[in-house]
């Protein structure tokens, strides 16, 4: 593959044909369409925000911190049951989702980053990004370690089925209403909450770590995403399962992990060293003064 192809610099293949995204704008018209037809009531609520929650933890605790970033460990089965409830989600595959999530680690905010809105804009890094032809393939280059799972592949290979297969289960369970708020509603939720972290949380908040980036820390994001929106801290360190460094900085996706291990469901749950934690903007300003001060005093 060639790397300029895999970049976020702009290329031919840019070029959206929004007909083809067709399916793309369809869930948003069912969505809404279908949502204020059938019209609200709590048994609806509890499908929308049932099915939020579970396909975002396997969004960010699975597609994210688990096959992107390996920020801890756990068996084959679960592994799957991660990637296949993620899928629901109609995020396109996991290996799909991972590579293209590891390139933008590598090149954050530079020219090759594929979601850059400093690079390339707001719309292009929420969502424009996606519809560009040269992005939908799979990377299998850079999930190697989980592209040598067959069953990965194969799921990763069948994304639109798997989100379709949802659908029907989901409405043979709970009828329409399941259907437009636990589906529909809630993947057009889910998509655009999981797409402002690649936008939103390079744009808005506060930046406690000096990266090379433009990420933000931003806590009505990470309310909302679990967790997600303590983006500043994530690209300071990636290793870390957890992205609320402090306790006061809410991450449902790290509690629900702690609890899982606790269940021996996964293990080697990653946190942020101390040491890491601590080398913030404040201390890094404390250190130049006091060097600045003890050059002034030499002199
Ligand atoms: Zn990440
Ligand atoms: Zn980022």
């Amino acid at each position: 593959m060639d790397s300029s192809i895999a970049s976020g610099a702009r290329h031919p293949t840019d070029q959206v044909i929004w007909r083809d995204h067709l399916p793309f704008w369809a869930v948003h018209v069912l969505a809404v369409g279908g949502a204020i037809y059938i019209g609200w009531s709590w048994t609806a609520a509890a499908w929308l925000i049932g099915s939020y929650l579970v396909r975002m933890f396997a969004i960010t605790g699975g597609y994210h911190r688990y096959f992107s970033h390996r920020t801890y460990k756990t068996g084959r089965v679960f592994q799957f049951l991660l990637a296949l409830v993620a899928m629901s989600s109609a995020q396109q595959g996991v290996l799909w989702w991972a590579s293209h999530h590891r390139n933008h680690h590598k090149y954050s905010d530079e020219p090759e980053d594929t979601h850059s809105p400093r690079q390339r804009g707001f719309w292009w890094s929420h969502m424009t990004w996606i519809l560009a032809p040269r992005n939908r393939i799979t990377h299998y280059d850079r999930i190697k370690d989980f592209a040598k799972f067959p069953e990965l592949r194969w799921l990763d290979r069948h994304d639109l089925f798997i989100a379709v297969a949802w659908g029907f289960v989901i409405y043979f369970i709970g009828g329409s209403t399941a259907l437009f708020y636990g589906h529909f509603l809630s993947i057009v939720l889910a998509w655009h909450l999981t797409f402002c972290i690649n936008s939103l949380a390079h744009v808005w908040g506060r930046r406690r770590y000096e990266t090379s980036d433009d990420s933000k820390n931003n806590v009505v994001l990470a309310v909302l995403t679990l967790g997600e929106g303590w983006h500043n801290n994530h690209h300071h360190y990636q290793r870390s399962a957890r992205q609320g460094f402090y306790w006061w900085e809410i991450d449902v996706t790290f509690y629900v992990l702690k609890l899982l291990e606790k269940l021996r469901i996964v293990w080697d749950v990653e946190g942020v060293p101390r040491h890491v934690r601590d080398n913030d903007v404040s201390a890094e300003r404390a250190r130049v003064l006091a060097t600045t001060s003890s050059q002034s005093a030499a002199v």
